[in-house]
């Protein structure tokens, strides 16, 4: 018998948690939604999987026609506590009841206070600290940069290579990858916001010198800041502690202590963008507290409502006391349901340590991809932490991105009913973010799946 060090409690489910595909799909009825959806929905926003949902829960999602699929992907990261989890649901019921709406700046309401006061809590550091709500993540990010100007007097922002921060104006500039973010064959979306600067990340996987250290990959960015910005305009910089749409990259240990002490030495505001990587994801409440890296300001999103649109930022109380009332907000920003959301999956995650659910499906997976990776040609790295584990794919033999064999998988994954996210700049990584609560017999049936999809590539 081992014994068990936590007490936590188990997630309680709705929907059999099983995957099950009857015959081929999308079957009538999500072509027909298909053909609605053609007449009236903007070509811009495509999705990835043909089928039309009509219920989720846990690690399941089920179709219009009967089909269930294995969710690894949680909506991007979103549904960390599940797509219907009961707290949650309780919460936005017993909100909607009362109000759905006042508008924080107009008559304002606990659940608010309620929120920021749970992630002053959360967050890292031990100053004061300050909240500010939004809707989306991208909000969020475009309102921490306003902040780091104002409370520093600059204007210059640094982003990294492979960095995704959003498709609004000023955070399709901080973003990288070019199609689709910021254009396409058919134009591009820009002019891009201005005062926007791009250095080099930690990316192990492809240094060109393969033994820089972490240390040393953020003396590049430094010295870059250094010659061709200038400390005395660089307001701040703003990093994914690990890299979500670029590539789920890990930055080599020491890359992000390094940086945050330089910016603290010379008033730059470091922001982690924790949209992605937050909220027990990594196996910590914040992927910074791996390396012990404290923010001056934080940007999350994602996780942070079991699936309410519901944004922050959280950080030191000087920097955003800095901004004058009423410079910050917005009509939606902090809605009384997604606050109530918010409360509410804080509490599953706490209450069924979530945190360390993540670090399970890390041994889980990790352990089944690594020894994929001795029997196949074509892993070039397994990386991750937590719940945020990805596959980089190459050409056998070499570095070479291999997206043809990534793409190849995710569809063939899909055809048995396990929903498999990509990314990367290459196009050649298949993401795994299942949701937390995912049981492990379902979470081995989906990595059945792929890797037989895996060693099926030729
Ligand atoms: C998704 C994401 C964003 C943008 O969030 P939206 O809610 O889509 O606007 C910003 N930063 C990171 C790291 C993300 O992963």
């Amino acid at each position: 018998m081992t014994t068990q060090t936590t007490h936590a409690l188990q997630p309680q489910f709705r929907l059999e948690q099983k995957r099950r595909i009857t015959g081929s799909f999308p079957g009538p009825k999500s072509v027909a939604l298909n053909e609605r959806r053609s007449a009236v929905v903007a070509k811009g926003v495509a999705s990835g999987v043909p089928v039309y949902v009509a219920d989720a829960d846990g690690g399941i999602v089920h179709d219009v026609d009967g089909n269930s699929f294995i969710d690894l992907g949680s909506g991007i990261a979103v549904t960390s506590v599940g797509a219907s989890d009961p707290a949650v649901v309780a919460a936005v019921r017993e909100q909607v009841e009362h109000f759905t709406h006042t508008c924080f700046m107009v008559t304002p309401y606990e659940g608010y206070i309620a929120v920021a006061e749970k992630l002053a809590e959360l967050t890292p550091g031990d100053f004061e600290k300050r909240t500010v709500l939004f809707n989306s993540g991208a909000e969020a990010v475009e309102n921490a940069v306003k902040v780091a100007r104002v409370a520093t007097g600059r204007t210059a922002v640094v982003a990294f290579d492979h960095a995704y921060h959003g498709r609004t104006n000023l955070t399709m500039a901080l973003t990288a990858k070019s199609l689709p973010y910021k254009g396409g064959p058919a134009g591009n979306f820009g002019p891009f916001a201005s005062e926007v600067y791009r250095v080099p990340m930690s990316y192990p996987f492809r240094e060109e010198n393969p033994s820089i250290s972490g240390a040393e990959a953020a003396r590049r960015a430094i010295t870059m800041m250094e010659k061709q910005i200038g400390v005395e305009s660089l307001a701040g910089i703003i990093i994914e502690p690990i890299q979500g749409e670029g590539g789920f990259i890990v930055p080599a240990e020491g890359f992000l202590p390094t940086l945050a002490e330089w910016a603290r030495e010379n008033g730059v505001v470091f922001i982690a963008d924790e949209v992605q990587s937050g909220f027990c994801r990594t196996g910590e409440w914040f992927a910074v507290n791996h390396e012990g890296v404290v923010p001056d300001l934080i940007t999350m999103a994602k996780g942070i409502a079991g699936g309410m649109p519901l944004s922050a930022v959280t950080g030191r109380a000087d920097l955003l006391d800095a901004v004058h009332p009423g410079g910050l907000g917005g009509t939606y920003g902090g809605n009384p349901v997604a606050c109530a959301a918010a409360l509410a999956a804080i509490d599953t995650m706490t209450d069924l340590d979530l945190s360390a659910r993540a670090r399970r499906i890390e041994e889980i997976v990790v352990a089944r991809l690594r020894k994929l990776q001795s029997e196949t040609g074509i892993i070039g790295e397994v990386r991750g932490r937590g719940a945020m584990l990805a596959i980089e794919f190459v050409m056998p033999g070499s570095k070479e991105p291999n997206p043809v064999a990534t793409k190849a998988i995710a569809a063939a994954c899909l055809e048995e009913g396990v929903i498999i996210l990509t990314c990367g700049t290459y196009g050649n990584v298949v993401r795994l973010l299942p949701p937390l609560v995912i049981g492990e017999e379902l979470l081995n049936d989906g990595l059945d799946v792929l890797e037989a999809a895996i060693r099926a590539v030729k």
